[in-house]
């Protein structure tokens, strides 16, 4: 959601006659956009705000826009820690960016905080302004905003506000755009996307159309942004596992564009930490979805995020987490150790927390789980023939083309010929590790329509 901002941020400032540079020291504007979720994204913040300080003294007319879901946060703590920030807005007001760098560029410095999205204002949604998208072949697509959900180590709902699904029609005017621009991967997002829609059925019902029946219609958003001509990959994140439905299941087996990767976030495998965290589900019910999920959509990968040492997690609590995880057997996790996020409700279970280093042997002992269960994954598929997209060069050897499968897995292989970002290609997997697959093309399938860089404005 936050690089998807980005994207929206430089784009409104595109439109508005700037253009991007590759070093702080050649700007005029430097815009920060924040991400409060993890601690040590605060840290970072901080200490790139105050090496700022230098740059924005060193030549007259420089400014700071600082903006994102720690800016909505800590609105008055960025004004008195750095007061030479000119602008500060929040997650309902990014559409205000280049007017309040305008505003300010001779006159005082600005916060601009909204506590929630404004309705019936189409620039609520990040997808609905211009936006200068990093990635020419895949464009997320925002189909919700906010958070219903209480889940007590999480910022979200304090930050990005209660859930607003964006209607449907809009959403498939946008894709259909984006196909038309060469476009073959959509990434749905929002913060519970199983949940879309249930909000606009209400909505409807309530103005009077009872034959809406009062449910969430991400099902049916998935068929239909998998039949959009062109579009090649339907990727979406994330899912609630409390709301995860058959239908859902049935759309992803149905339909063929939208890709066999689910990232399923189990958090922890205790019902009593489940409980704590407010999650709305039992690891029981978890693992019959999850093998549910396995058993219609044929090669399904399956991701998951895990908090390790959440307030009142003991031995036992973490064993069945280690359980689950076992069971379940994830392709990749990502697993993090808690660390209060203050203003949650987990950030006052002080008397509850427990010793760091207890926590970080949990958190090695649990790795070496899903390390295992991500090797066992990526073995089974040496000697099959993946399509993958194709992503750049390989970072650390520029022999090695890199592509993305459908899975979402990376996979390094050799090429006898460059293929250009974008392009479809069927590969031989040959070898596995943890976080990648190795292995060879086979053969080159559709290249990419577009230019590689692309400023796209939607259409709705
Ligand atoms: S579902 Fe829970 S974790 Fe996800 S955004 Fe909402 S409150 Fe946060």
């Amino acid at each position: 959601m936050n690089e998807h901002d980005s994207e929206r941020l430089s784009g409104l400032l595109e439109s508005d006659g700037m253009t991007n540079v590759d070093s702080v020291g050649e700007a005029d504007v430097v815009v920060i956009n924040t991400c409060c979720i993890r601690e040590n994204a605060d840290d970072k913040f901080y200490g790139t705000l105050s090496q700022l300080k230098n740059w924005k003294t060193e030549k007259d007319d420089r400014q700071i826009l600082v903006a994102g879901c720690l800016a909505q946060k800590d609105r008055d703590l960025i004004r008195e820690r750095a007061p030479y920030v000119d602008v500060v807005i929040g997650t309902h007001n990014v559409h205000r960016a280049a007017e309040l760098l305008e505003e300010t560029r001779y006159g005082r410095p600005v916060t601009e905080i909204l506590e929630e999205a404004v309705l019936d204002d189409h620039t609520m949604f990040p997808s609905a302004l211009p936006m200068r998208r990093e990635v020419s072949y895949n464009a997320w697509v925002t189909i919700q905003i906010g958070c219903d959900n209480t889940c007590a180590y999480c910022i979200v709902p304090a930050v990005r506000g209660k859930e607003i699904s964006r209607p449907g029609a809009e959403i498939l005017a946008e894709v259909e755009s984006l196909a038309r621009s060469g476009v073959t991967q959509i990434s749905l997002i929002g913060q519970n996307v199983n949940s879309y829609g249930r909000d606009l059925s209400l909505n409807a019902r309530a103005a009077g159309d009872i034959t809406v029946k009062p449910k969430p219609q991400f099902a049916e958003l998935l068929r239909k942004v998998g039949a959009v001509p062109g579009i090649s990959r339907v990727r979406f994140v994330s899912p609630h596992p409390k709301d995860m439905r058959e239908d859902t299941l049935l759309a992803m087996a149905e339909t063929p564009t939208v890709v066999e990767h689910l990232h399923y976030p189990l958090q922890s495998g205790s019902d009593t930490v489940l409980g704590l965290m407010h999650r709305g589900y039992t690891a029981e019910r978890y693992l019959t979805r999850l093998a549910q999920a396995r058993e219609m959509i044929d090669d399904l990968a399956v991701t998951t995020d895990v908090i390790v040492g959440f307030p009142g997690e003991t031995e036992e609590d973490f064993l069945r987490t280690v359980e689950v995880c076992a069971e379940a057997c994830f392709d990749s996790a990502f697993s993090f150790i808690f660390s209060p996020r203050p203003g949650t409700q987990a950030a006052q279970m002080t008397d509850m927390f427990i010793d760091p280093a207890v926590a970080v042997e949990r958190y090695e002992r649990l790795k070496v789980v899903l390390d295992h269960s991500a090797v066992i994954k990526h073995r089974e598929r040496i000697g099959r023939i993946e399509e993958v997209v194709v992503e750049g060069m390989s970072k650390k050897n520029p022999e090695l083309t890199t592509g993305r499968t459908r899975q979402n897995k990376i996979l390094h292989f050799t090429s006898p010929q460059s293929l250009r970002v974008g392009t479809y290609a069927k590969v031989e997997v040959t070898d596995a590790a943890r976080f990648h697959l190795s292995g060879r093309l086979v053969e080159v399938g559709d290249t990419p329509k577009h230019k590689l860089r692309l400023a796209v404005s939607s259409s709705s």
